[in-house]
């Protein structure tokens, strides 16, 4: 049988890293592309050997990181031939490649282009100088406004810029005026993220010391806000939590992610959902590349899911999008007076929205609380 889905590449290298980040990503050194470059090749056969022909056709693919483009233009030009030559790419709507400003040339998004690019998801994170340092990453936001003329002025029409917030020493004004500035710029497609303090990065002990104060709670929910009314003021959709579309241009990879759609992932840290079982690879760089070298597919936990737990990751994912719930689809292992008095609940608390008979929408603040509105249902009971 052959899967329609989502492949996912990781390359785990950036020119420096930074503190608040607990990707799966080691400093780039100058041996390693030609070894990354061969080892994912590697994996990809070891997976079709246990998996015969299923990965063949994959509809949407996305290379992330790490930095992709961290890897000089000659490195990404092989990699790119490799996943051209490796897959039968005639089906495939969207190509996305993770970039950061710094080292983005006129040569790279050619290459990129070249390769069967067709979108290009650029980190910019900040406009305010004091943020980029809080944030340790090394590009200006004049680097970050060049980057984006430059792949523009190569040709990508659809290009997505990654925000973040809620972050030490951002100001209101300083956001709003960064999400004015890209919507005046038409692109198209926007994401920003809270700033998460994971445990066991170094912005984490910072925090714990006491010498770095992150936003509160109010603060980070009034800057979601800005964030929502300027973006919807501009005719952006708010399709998804952390994402924002002008029509036509939502992300197909992720919302495969969502839609519990199959994916593959290669690469260390990757993860993979065949439809019925999820798996991460070995996070631990050096024992990924050992075991795929060692002819090993570099499986960390692979998990069956019950069908309860399917059901309540349909729940959870499907209240991450504005789409919301469809009651036949998602609800039907719930009692129906539970879900009247959660669904009451919710529209009065102002966190789902009357929707038409058969589906469940959250309204943006629901969005935003997400995780708390499907583990309020559960915690109800099915
Ligand atoms: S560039 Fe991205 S992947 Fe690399 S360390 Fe910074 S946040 Fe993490």
């Amino acid at each position: 049988m052959t899967v329609e889905y989502g492949l996912y590449i990781h390359l785990p290298y950036c020119r420096s890293l930074c503190p608040y980040c607990d990707f799966v990503k080691s400093p780039l050194h100058p041996a390693a592309p030609e070894r990354l470059r061969a080892a994912p090749a590697r994996e990809w056969e070891l997976v079709r050997a246990a998996d015969a022909a299923v990965w063949s056709r994959p509809r949407t693919i996305y290379v992330g990181g790490g930095t992709p483009t961290a890897l000089d233009a000659g490195a990404l030009a092989k990699f790119l031939q490799w996943i051209a030559g490796a897959w039968d790419l005639s089906r495939v709507r969207e190509f996305t490649v993770e970039a950061n400003p710094e080292g983005l040339s006129p040569e790279k998004l050619q290459v990129l282009l070249e390769g069967g690019v067709n979108r290009l998801s650029l980190g910019v994170q900040s406009l305010e100088p004091q943020v980029l340092r809080a944030l340790g990453r090394i590009h200006t936001a004049e680097a970050a406004l060049t980057a984006v003329a430059l792949a523009r002025r190569a040709g990508f029409r659809n290009l997505s810029v990654d925000l973040m917030y809620g972050v030490p020493a951002e100001t209101a004004e300083g956001f709003r005026s960064a999400l004015e500035r890209f919507v005046a710029l038409g692109i198209p497609h926007l994401s920003a993220y809270p700033l998460q303090v994971e445990e066991g990065t170094p912005l984490h002990a910072k925090v714990e010391r006491g010498s770095v104060t992150v936003p509160g709670e109010e603060e980070v929910l009034a800057r979601y806000e800005d964030l929502v009314s300027t973006l919807s003021r501009a005719g952006y959709r708010h399709y998804e939590v952390s994402n924002f579309a002008l029509p036509g241009v939502h992300s197909r990879h992720n919302e495969g992610y969502w839609m519990r759609r199959p994916y593959l992932g290669l690469g260390p840290g990757a993860h993979s959902f065949d439809g019925g079982a999820r798996w991460g690879n070995d996070e631990n760089i050096e024992r990924w590349f050992h075991r795929v070298e060692s002819g090993e597919l570099p499986r960390a936990d692979v998990r069956a899911l019950s069908r309860r737990e399917a059901e309540e990751e349909g729940v959870f994912l499907s209240l991450r999008r504005s789409r919301g719930l469809r009651v036949s689809r998602h609800l039907k292992p719930f009692a129906p007076e539970h879900v009247a008095a959660w669904n009451a609940w919710g529209v009065a608390g102002g966190a789902l929205a009357r929707a038409p008979r058969g589906r469940v929408r959250p309204t943006d603040r629901g969005l935003f609380l997400a995780h708390d509105l499907a583990a309020e249902l559960l915690a109800r009971g099915a």
